[in-house]
């Protein structure tokens, strides 16, 4: 039997309480378009996400400034100076585009407004973070990146929410593979870079023995790996929903105990997370 890796449960309180922390979703242009570029031509780039480490200390969703701009469901502060009135305006309209794709996408529609902030990182290491029991997602990232990249990690942040909307408190104790795997698989065209889906983006990794285990945890690890686990965790997501249905993934979701492989696969699928985990291999390589 293969072993957990086992995460300190104090690593746990600040990735789950923030619910998360997301890398990058670089690509220029959301919405679904086609294939431009096999996932292999696609080069990731030098990845900024913050994984948490135990001991550090995390951000805080308050307080925040900036200026103010709303849409239908959205509540968006963007930090002085970052943008001029035309850009917030303008980004406040693709951020108001990506809720709407992911919330087609991933089934369900918010609770409320999102309070989404914009923040300033001088060192342009765009990064993001949810605090979903306080219904606010935020993103860092600086003028010299284009807003696109904010608005794909943002994304993945909103798919968060709806993941804490649907399912409840249950969501900050779910199996950390489903709960980024879930937000990287919601956020689908705004990560996918041109690739179909993201079983044909993680295809090469698996093909050439790159991939990881899906059971690894990112921390501890280099920072690349941790965008490759998202994206083969989203493919994971992608496999047990198109294979074995919406309704049974659900169930899996409000079993989990926050670390890699802790949801109860064997109860809800009669295969535990290692069988799922060969047959997710095949079904990435058919
Ligand atoms: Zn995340």
């Amino acid at each position: 039997m293969p072993r957990l890796p086992h995460i300190p449960r104090a690593a746990l309180g600040p990735i789950l309480l923030a619910s998360t922390i997301v890398l990058l979703a670089f690509w220029r242009t959301p919405p679904p378009r086609p294939v431009i570029a096999p996932p292999s031509a696609i080069q990731l780039p030098p990845p900024p996400e913050r994984p948490v480490t135990p001991g550090e200390p995390t951000p805080t969703p308050a307080p925040l400034t900036g200026s103010y701009a709303e849409t239908g469901g959205l509540d968006i502060v963007s930090a002085e100076g970052l943008f001029s009135p035309e850009e917030q305006a303008r980004l406040a309209a693709e951020l108001d585009r990506a809720l709407a794709y992911v919330v087609e996408r991933f089934g369900t529609s918010p609770a409320g407004r999102i309070s989404t902030y914009i923040g300033l990182e001088p060192g342009c290491g765009i990064h993001g973070i949810a605090y979903t029991d306080v219904r606010t997602v935020q993103v860092f990232t600086c003028r010299d990146l284009p807003t696109s990249r904010a608005v794909n990690i943002l994304a993945h942040e909103f798919v968060h929410q709806l993941c804490h909307d649907r399912y409840g408190d249950r969501h900050l104790s779910a199996d950390l593979v489903l709960i980024e795997g879930t937000a990287t698989w919601g956020a689908g065209a705004y990560w996918l870079g041109g690739a179909p889906n993201f079983r044909a983006f993680v295809r090469p990794w698996v093909e050439s023995g790159a991939a990881l285990p899906l059971a690894e945890s990112y921390i501890g690890r280099p920072i690349a790996d941790m965008n490759k686990l998202y994206y083969q965790w989203a493919s994971f997501v992608e496999f047990l929903i198109e294979t074995y249905g919406r309704e049974r993934f659900d169930a899996l979701y409000l079993t989990g105990q926050n670390y890699p492989a802790s949801a109860d696969y064997l109860g809800i699928y009669q295969k535990n997370f290692w069988e799922l985990e060969e047959e997710w291999r095949a079904w990435v390589l058919s």
